[in-house]
């Protein structure tokens, strides 16, 4: 089975390596006889100050992306990963219209109007009010848009905590994820395994195996694989482990995307 990672940043994204540039991505791509490579830099507006509001140069980006396709055999898709908030919707419907993509993610960086990344949040809430805080901004979102192709990273809030233990009792969280989950299933959408959690010390991916197994049990079908890959070399990172995990949770598929339409890969 031919796997495309589908959550990879290039130096278009700001907070990207230097060194993740295109090319390096398709020599990567070579060395290991990857034959698909997806990109999906960054587009966050309208989050906290200190973040770069600037969009990628999609002219620039395409044009290298069409110059680099007549000298590799591999195929180069255009994804995107949006940053959700409520203000950029409009601003990301312009530009989905304007630009071709193969594929979208949106994702939660940001909660309460709070960075998740510089741990702002946690500084004003309890561990239980952070978490339960963005889970219902990810109910926010999904009740306000359907632009997207699959919810990036859900449970990544547990990565930036400073808690001795930063996992989370799914229990505790289940009517709200049930809620989250119905929602994307009902709307023909999907969800990603991003496997970052591992080179982040967590004990697990993004979701947990608990809400994987939920999101199959309540019918979902729809679930992408992303390394969320800053530098080459952690394109694909611990793909073998996802591949297991999502047989433990019952699927029998994964999904690839071309022009935002998926296709479905016997595991
Ligand atoms: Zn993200
Ligand atoms: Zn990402």
């Amino acid at each position: 089975m031919s796997l495309i990672d589908h959550h990879v940043h290039t130096c278009f994204s700001t907070d990207a390596s230097k060194e993740a540039t295109i090319e390096a991505y398709i020599e990567q791509a070579n060395k290991r006889n990857i034959r698909q490579l997806m990109f999906t830099d960054h587009v966050d507006l309208h989050t906290p100050k200190g973040i770069d509001e600037s969009l990628p140069d999609y002219q620039a980006l395409s044009r290298k992306l069409n110059t680099l396709a007549t000298t590799t055999d591999i195929e180069l898709r255009l994804g995107v990963e949006l940053g959700y908030h409520e203000k950029a919707l409009p601003i990301y419907k312009q530009l989905i219209h304007q630009v071709q993509f193969d594929f979208i993610i949106m994702s939660v960086h940001s909660v309460l109007d709070q960075d998740l990344y510089h741990g702002e949040l946690f500084s004003s809430l309890s561990q239980t009010e952070a978490y339960e805080a963005y889970f219902k901004t990810v109910l926010q979102m999904v009740k306000t848009t359907t632009d997207y192709d699959v919810i990036g990273h859900l449970d990544y809030i547990i990565r930036y905590g400073h808690f001795k233990d930063k996992d989370y009792d799914f229990n505790h969280f289940k009517p709200i994820i049930d809620e989250i989950l119905s929602i994307i299933i009902k709307a023909g959408k999907g969800i990603e395994l991003n496997t970052s959690g591992l080179r982040y010390g967590l004990k697990h991916m993004h979701p947990k195996l608990e809400l994987l197994k939920r999101y199959r049990i309540l019918g979902g079908k729809v679930i992408t694989l992303g390394s969320d890959a800053h530098h080459p070399r952690e394109l694909q990172a611990d793909f073998e482990k996802a591949l297991k995990l999502l047989k433990q949770a019952g699927f029998s598929h994964v999904t690839t995307f071309k022009n935002r339409q998926p296709s479905f890969h016997l595991l």
